[in-house]
């Protein structure tokens, strides 16, 4: 039983790049259950995909039209997203 929890558990950092990585391009299933499962019990990933997701769609979105991105959005948030990293850094 330990041994398939260590399977299917992730750890953090693990969880994060699974999160860049599914942004980018796409999970597997396996990997999909996997982060569903951690993001379940782990509140710093939980916020860390928001943050990556809308961080992501700000990026990517609106291309055509520069005059609409907001980006004292991202400012506000960035410290956020450096608070979670290094709370994910002491895992
Ligand atoms: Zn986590």
């Amino acid at each position: 039983m330990k041994r398939l929890m260590n399977i299917i558990m992730l750890s953090c950092r693990k969880a994060t790049e699974l999160i860049e990585k599914q942004l980018y391009f796409g999970l597997s299933p396996l990997e999909k259950a996997k982060l569903r499962m951690h993001m379940l019990m782990c509140d710093y990933c939980t916020r860390y995909k928001k943050q990556s997701l809308f961080l992501h769609e700000l990026l990517s979105g609106h291309d055509h039209d520069h005059s609409t991105l907001d980006i004292s959005g991202v400012e506000e948030n960035a410290p956020l997203k450096d608070k979670i990293i290094k709370q994910i850094d002491k895992f």
